[in-house]
């Protein structure tokens, strides 16, 4: 039987070593500031947004919410972008996405400052990630390799089998686990034989989208499993049966009147695998702790090269 992996502790750790940088930055005179824009009122954004400022307040950093309306133009965005670019006491800027539709998200993602793109998608951070220098990586796939790390999973020589390409989560983890010397396959909605693809893996990552659909065919006995996938599951029908009668998954789906779902079916992978990260309480938690630790980062940076700056004037 395998063991599921806390991701609560995890970022509990991470968030101590964050909040020691923290104070040491602070001794310096400088505050690590976090800026984060929402456009429009998506439910689940705001949820995500929430949970990003209160992470930065409970480490004592400075952070700034800044709402714009649902009828903002890539125009209004990119100007309050331009404006969080030029401010010395914000070190991160982050755009929440999705962006209505209207929005050109690419333009306003490209539009902020590399050193300030703590989410690390800016094609500058991206090139950089590919070379094997980034500083400010993509928060979700640094979490999965803290979790490596901190469990002492080996990946060098191990074969890792990724479901799922996207720019976020599939491309940069796999472009990371390559650097730590791990054979690397990646998967997606046109892959041959999936389960065949996965059982090959010494480690599993999925990162689909599909409630539960990562079963006991997709897993090597002995495999760790990492589930990235956050589905809400809102018919009673689904949620009896991929848990059955578990009763806190009963009871949780009758609270919310939904259920958060990886894309793996714990009940048949727990007994298979040796790891597994449930969800909720294992990659998002990370995801978090990583956008603290990239903001920490961003702001030791900006602010040893303001001192370098005037040193030389
Ligand atoms: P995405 O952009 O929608 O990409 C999904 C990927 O899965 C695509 O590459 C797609 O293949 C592949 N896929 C879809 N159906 C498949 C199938 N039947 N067989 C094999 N591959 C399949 O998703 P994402 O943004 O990476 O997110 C994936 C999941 O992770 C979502 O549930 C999301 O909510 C969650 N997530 C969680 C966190 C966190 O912090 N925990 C962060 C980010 C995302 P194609 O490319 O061929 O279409």
């Amino acid at each position: 039987m395998g063991q599921l992996i806390s991701g609560s502790a995890l970022a509990q750790e991470i968030q101590a070593e964050v909040g020691h940088d923290v104070l040491m930055l602070k001794e310096a005179g400088v505050v690590p500031g976090l800026a984060v824009v929402i456009v429009g009122e998506d439910p689940a954004s705001q949820i995500y947004v929430r949970n990003k400022v209160r992470a930065c307040q409970a480490l004592g950093m400075y952070s700034e919410k800044m709402e714009l309306p649902v009828s903002s133009t890539t125009a209004d965005v990119l100007s309050v972008v331009r404006q969080l670019n030029r401010r010395d006491d914000v070190h991160g800027v982050l755009v929440q996405v999705p962006m209505p539709r209207q929005i050109d998200a690419r333009a306003v993602l490209n539009s902020i400052l590399p050193e300030k793109d703590v989410d690390g998608f800016h094609p500058v951070n991206i090139g950089h990630l590919v070379s094997g220098n980034a500083i400010l990586k993509p928060c979700t796939p640094a979490g999965i390799l803290e979790i490596f790390k901190r469990r002492k999973i080996e990946l060098a020589g191990s074969r890792v089998t990724v479901i799922g390409r996207s720019d976020i989560v599939g491309k940069p983890v796999a472009i990371m686990l390559l650097h730590e010397h791990a054979t690397v396959t990646i998967c997606h909605s046109k892959t041959r034989n999936l389960p065949e693809v996965a059982r090959e893996a010494d480690i599993l990552i999925a990162a689909i989208g599909k409630a539960a659909f990562i079963d006991d065919s997709f897993v090597k006995p002995g495999a760790v499993v990492v589930d990235v996938g956050m589905n809400r599951v809102d018919s009673p029908e689904r949620t009896y049966q991929i848990f059955g009668d578990d009763p806190q998954r009963m009871e949780d789906f009758q609270r919310r009147g939904y259920t958060l779902v990886g894309d793996v079916n714990p009940v048949k992978v727990l007994p298979v695998c040796s790891y597994l990260t449930p969800v909720p309480g294992g990659v998002g938690l990370l995801t978090i702790a990583m956008l603290m630790s990239n903001t920490v980062k961003a702001a030791s940076f900006l602010s040893e090269r303001r001192v370098a700056d005037s040193a030389r004037r």
